[in-house]
């Protein structure tokens, strides 16, 4: 464990004044991340929902090797490579059928920033200017100035909120209250100025809180949104690459979004990329020998061919290798037990969808600010587990080759963790 006292790093998400401690990792390896001490550390959260084979997997670090030696970066804007081509096909192959072009970027913020410029556009383009945008209670679509105006505001964006652009926000459908959000859903889009799209996270609402509702809630809201042709943005970014148990949420549904941004989990986690892929309409709106109607986005790094080819190579292993099968084995993992998790006093909302579980802890504030959290990140760090409890929310994202005995281990030291905030509560 290093001291960053002399480092002049300033950490995401992190309150130097009370984290002055940050273990410095030397190596990652499966499911493991190893400190330059040497110590193991169970990676539960996926290194932040990137990994997901696991850490450093062969066939990924092949792909990598092999294109760093042809070709490091070339623009992307009038110039295209063979990483990128055989991505992008694939990729129109096995996300749903109706998103038949890809938009390439760098992070998932970005992929959502396209998305909404690429239903801005596609209004504008077709004569029928629209700026309305809804969104899903307690959702979150990254960090920039748009990303965070159309997430939930908070603590983390109270400081930026004079520069977030107003949007309408749908009640998160509760369990058993449904009902009640499809019917606000419904409401918006009927009102006399007809919203340009609707934002959400299918299934599974991350940063949130890991809140979860049901694939026939997911299914409504796109059906209202299609009935009112109010472009409906999937945000996959999370969600996707086999978390919520099929390769991507909207599956469980059967939905076709007409937009939908993938990143993290595309490359396996090993670099960082992202896509946007869109319905043939949206494209064809801003196809035009009017140089006006170009889609204006791009980053300097868009479409670099090596991380294309790790998202190629992630591709391969998802058809050569019993994914599945393991995430299957991990969803039986989680269910065994959490039924001793969900008996203990002062837990509450245990939760599971796909590979991904949580729970709520009871006690004092809930929420991000909870005393709870950075308490908990303590306790399970000294037990050298990678756990990084919201508020007082507590999860685990493992990457797919997660162990029996590492399932042991962190559901015997959360069990241990809730005793122990309780007891000094
Ligand atoms: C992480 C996340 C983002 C932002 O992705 P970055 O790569 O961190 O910019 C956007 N949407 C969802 C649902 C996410 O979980």
């Amino acid at each position: 464990m290093t001291q960053t006292g002399a480092s002049p790093i300033w950490h995401p998400f992190t309150q130097h004044a009370i984290t002055r401690t940050i273990p410095k990792i030397a190596r990652g390896e499966g499911a493991y991340l190893y400190t330059d001490d040497g110590t193991r550390i169970i990676d539960a959260i996926s290194s932040w929902w990137v990994i997901t084979h696991g850490h450093c997997h062969p066939v990924i670090q092949a792909a990598i090797r092999r294109q760093t030696e042809l070709l490091d970066q070339v623009i992307f804007a009038g110039y295209t490579h063979e990483p990128a081509e055989r991505l992008a096909r694939r990729l129109i192959e096995i996300t749903p059928d109706g998103l038949d072009h890809v938009f390439f970027s760098d992070s998932g913020s970005t992929a959502v920033e396209v998305a909404l410029k690429m239903a801005l556009g596609y209004w504008l383009h077709t004569g029928r200017p629209r700026s309305r945008i809804l969104v899903l209670e307690h959702g979150y679509h990254g960090d920039t100035i748009g990303t965070m105006s159309v997430g939930a505001r908070g603590v983390f964006n109270q400081a930026y909120e004079p520069l977030l652009f107003d949007v309408e926000t749908i009640p998160f459908p509760e369990t058993g209250a449904e009902q009640r959000s499809l019917d606000a859903l419904e409401a918006a889009c009927r009102a006399p100025e007809t919203p340009a799209a609707f934002i959400v996270e299918p299934l599974v609402l991350g940063a949130g809180g890991m809140l979860m509702y049901g694939a026939e809630t997911l299914r409504e809201m796109q059906r209202i949104c299609a009935a009112h042709d109010v472009l409906f943005i999937a945000d996959e970014v999370m969600t996707g690459w086999g978390r919520t148990g099929t390769l991507f949420a909207c599956e469980q549904a059967d939905i076709v979004p007409d937009i939908a941004c993938y990143s993290k989990g595309i490359t396996g986690g090993a670099l960082p990329l992202a896509v946007t892929l869109c319905a043939t309409r949206i494209f064809d709106a801003h196809y035009s020998e009017d140089r006006r109607r170009t889609f204006f986005h791009s980053s300097s790094y868009t479409g670099n061919p090596v991380a294309c080819a790790a998202a190629v190579a992630n591709l391969d292993v998802w058809d050569t290798e019993p994914v599945a099968d393991r995430i299957a084995a991990i969803a039986e993992m989680h269910d065994h037990r959490l039924e001793a998790i969900r008996a203990l006093d002062g837990v509450e909302n245990v939760r599971r969808t796909g590979t991904i579980a949580a729970l709520d802890i009871r006690a004092g504030a809930a929420g991000y600010l909870s005393e709870l959290g950075p308490r908990l990140l303590t306790y399970f760090r000294e037990r050298h587990l990678l756990l990084r409890p919201l508020g007082n929310t507590v999860y685990i994202l493992p990457p797919y080759c997660v162990t029996e005995a590492d399932m042991d281990a962190l559901y015997a030291a959360i069990t241990d963790g809730v005793l122990e905030m309780r007891q000094s509560a």
